[in-house]
């Protein structure tokens, strides 16, 4: 089946639209919130629109399986979700693209990226849902790197193994919010992280950015979901690193996520409010 691409401007699948009914019912709210009057329609941009600056660096015959420089890849991993970065991608500014975008399939294929990267003075950002509001997966501005290599962790989606017992486990760190809950759910359980970018954040990125999800009480804090993980370094400073979800810097390969946390001793068991829990149960 082929992979439904997301929208290179925007949160949301190439195709999905919002009704008129629901634009207006936006800028009728917005209006009031701006004190303005009405606002001007803008087309979205097609990826034709845009001159994109040519790669600065090409990737070694090594890597060049898993690495591309194609269009569509450079413009959709450009920017995060943050209103500035949607409002640059809206307005066609495109003035600074990574040059490659990298989808590693093992621990070997992000050592030997970080290798490359550390050689020729490249930055290397790691690439989860790319939901990022403060500007965590765009390139950075300055000329300190000679190229910018994205590294979208998007085939590291699976989870891996569950121990039912513990009510743990071991799942990779690219997996998107809806693909972790489908795989969770024929064991009974659930990491009931539900922040408001489910839909399209990565359980890596939920590390990373020690996210929260606030939609439900209690509050439920990444850091305090996770046992431990283990991180991806370059190999000049030995390759992977196990610890416990407190400082994230590298890429986790996968995480030993703990679904229960100290409320599951909650006093209402069997309601399917019992962290870790789905009300399969
Ligand atoms: C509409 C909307 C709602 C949001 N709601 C919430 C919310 O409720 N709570 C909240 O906490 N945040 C929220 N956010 C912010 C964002 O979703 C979180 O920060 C989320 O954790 C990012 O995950 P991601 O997979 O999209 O990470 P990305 O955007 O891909 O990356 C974020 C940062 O983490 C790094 N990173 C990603 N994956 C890895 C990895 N595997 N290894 C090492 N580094 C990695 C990236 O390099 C980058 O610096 C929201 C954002 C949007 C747009």
């Amino acid at each position: 089946m082929q992979e439904r691409r997301r929208k290179f401007y925007g949160w949301g699948y190439e195709g999905d639209t919002v009704s008129p009914a629901e634009t207006a019912e936006f800028e009728s709210a917005w209006s009031r919130l701006l004190g303005v009057d009405h606002f001007e329609a803008v087309p979205f941009p097609k990826e034709e629109d845009i001159d994109l600056r040519a790669p600065r660096i090409q990737a070694p015959a090594s890597l060049a399986a898993i690495c591309t420089t194609d269009k569509y890849d450079r413009l959709y991993h450009t920017y995060g979700a943050g209103t500035v970065d949607v409002a640059r991608a809206l307005r066609k500014e495109f003035r600074n693209p990574p040059d490659v975008i990298a989808y590693p399939r093992t621990e070997e294929d992000i050592v030997d990226l970080y290798d490359w990267c550390g050689r020729h003075n490249l930055a290397a950002i790691p690439y989860g849902g790319g939901t990022s509001v403060v500007g965590g997966v765009n390139p950075p501005e300055y000329d300190r790197y000679r190229g910018v290599v994205t590294i979208d962790l998007k085939h590291f989606d699976k989870v891996l193994e569950v121990d039912a017992k513990s009510q743990s486990a071991r799942i990779q760190a690219g997996v998107l919010g809806p693909s972790l809950e489908k795989q969770l759910k024929p064991t009974g359980l659930t990491m009931r992280f539900f922040l408001q970018a489910w839909e399209f954040s990565s359980l890596g990125g939920w590390i990373a950015t020690r996210a929260q999800a606030t939609s439900r009480r209690p509050i439920r804090r990444s850091t305090t979901m996770c046992k431990a993980s283990r991180w991806s370094r370059p190999r000049a400073t030995s390759n992977r690193a196990v610890s416990r979800c407190q400082a994230p810097a590298p890429i986790p390969i996968d995480c030993f996520s703990a679904p229960r946390e100290p409320w599951a001793s909650s006093p209402k068991p069997g309601s399917g409010s019992i962290a870790g829990r789905s009300s399969a149960r």
